[in-house]
């Protein structure tokens, strides 16, 4: 007898809060009961029932090539019968941070002239906040409404009301102090951030933003954001830090600022941001995330300098292989085929949404893309949640009655891989009509 999805989540909501690990798992914005994953392979995960699903979630990104990868496997395996942690330095983890600067650079020139790494996304941007206030001797921090950049603390706060309010704590736990050094502003705005440097220059240390957001649905910078953002923080001394967590070899091997340097995206070449910060694909699925940017603040990371950062797994020396033989896979043929399938998935889904008359705006960046339900492209998080959210969830269940696994929110991206082949690609598009006829009939 198998054991049901049903009664492995009833059994881990006794054991582990909510059931997960890390809460979008629970299925909480579209009900149901989440899919107990055993094993995967290329563009499908099956579960604990035995059903296989085409996947468009891909670990939130990492599962670049397709899951258990050949070539990544086996460099995991290789490296695990050399020892699991030795908590020192391994030539791998060299070999990691000179493949990053290499590949983050556009005709020899790049932002990361040194990489620290850490095991999550959430470690590499609280440690690159930590970094900018040390450097600048600043204390105040810049974010945008609706970017996510992990659960720590100062990255928690969410947007108040009007330009630069100090804002209200996210989360519980998170002291009022906390937030109030955080300033949340609305995306895609300079009015506001030139606002906020008018009103606080001398205590701004730095202004985290995501590359292009893509964790509030999908939302590309308006043309040139990124570029006259820099020229705003750094004139006022401050530093920019891009997450790329989410972006970094996942858009293209240079990551978005790779797309903006070589002019793929218009208008946003002649900018570089001070420090950089990645994760998911970085690790191809192991824990590991980094932070790089220029030698000169780097180099104020202990031991070299004054501002205190450790990991007792820092380099995991199976996370550093999978890094290296994930990174050296994804060529550019690979961003080709992820860029055709993401076209022509995110064409049939609009389509099909179209010919029920659901009003939607298809949002993309690079082979990153989500759907909105509206009619005006959104440029910032109100606009996100002004949307009809309601009619993702039954179009979510549609597709996975249907075999298919889409991110269980609608503020999530939709993330294809190198394995999509046509057979994968054909029963996402099979089980599109359907799905749309769903979110046709929502109600509110
Ligand atoms: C996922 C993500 C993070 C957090 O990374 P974790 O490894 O989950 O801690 C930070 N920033 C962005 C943009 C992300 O997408």
């Amino acid at each position: 007898m198998t054991t049901t999805n049903d009664q492995l989540f009833g059994r881990a909501k006794n054991s582990i809060p909510g059931g997960v690990n890390s809460p979008v798992r629970a299925y909480g914005s579209v009900g149901g009961t989440p899919r107990f994953l055993v094993s995967a392979s290329g563009a499908y995960v099956t579960d604990a029932e035995g059903r296989e699903y085409v996947d468009l979630v891909a670990s939130w990104g990492p599962a670049i090539l397709g899951h258990a990868h050949h070539g990544t496997v086996e460099a995991v395996q290789q490296a695990a019968a050399r020892g699991l942690s030795f908590g020192a330095s391994t030539p791998g983890e060299t070999e990691l941070a000179e493949l990053v600067k290499q590949r983050v650079s556009v005709d020899g020139d790049g932002p990361i002239e040194k990489l620290r790494m850490v095991s999550t996304g959430t470690e590499a941007t609280m440690t690159a906040i930590r970094l900018a206030r040390g450097y600048t001797g600043r204390d105040l921090l810049v974010k945008f409404a609706g970017h996510y950049h992990g659960h720590s603390d100062s990255l928690l706060a969410e947007a108040g009301s009007g330009v630069a309010t100090l804002a209200l704590p996210g989360s519980a736990g998170i002291t009022a102090e906390t937030a109030a050094q955080t300033l949340v502003l609305p995306y895609n705005d300079l009015d506001a951030v030139r606002r906020a440097f008018d009103e606080h220059s001398e205590r701004i240390a730095g202004v985290i933003v995501e590359a292009a957001a893509a964790n509030m649905g999908v939302l590309a910078p308006e043309r040139g954001f990124n570029r006259a953002l820099a020229r705003i923080v750094q004139s006022h001394g401050a530093l920019l830090i891009v997450d790329e967590v989410l972006t970094g070899f996942r858009v293209g091997s240079a990551g978005w600022w790779g797309l903006e340097a070589s002019k793929v995206v218009p208008d946003g070449a002649g900018w570089k941001p001070d420090l950089v910060t990645f994760g998911k694909v970085i690790g191809g699925g192991m824990p590991l995330a980094a932070l790089g940017g220029r030698r000169e603040v780097m180099d104020h990371l202990a031991p070299l300098g004054p501002v205190y950062q450790a990991g007792t797994l820092s380099g995991n020396p199976l996370a550093v292989a999978a890094g290296i033989a994930t990174l050296r896979a994804a060529t550019p043929d690979v961003y080709e085929s992820l860029n055709r399938t993401a076209s022509v998935i995110s064409a049939a889904t609009s389509e099909a949404l179209a010919a029920e008359g659901v009003a939607h705006t298809v949002q993309r960046a690079g082979n990153l893309f989500s759907f909105a339900f509206t009619e005006q492209a959104p440029r910032n998080y109100d606009d996100v949640r002004a949307q009809e959210t309601w009619r993702y969830a039954p179009f979510f269940h549609s597709m996975l009655d249907a075999g298919v696994t889409l991110p269980p929110s609608v503020f999530e991206a939709w993330f294809v891989t190198a394995a999509h082949d046509d057979r994968a690609v054909g029963r996402v598009l099979d089980a599109l009509p359907a799905a749309a006829k769903a979110a046709a009939r929502a109600t509110a």
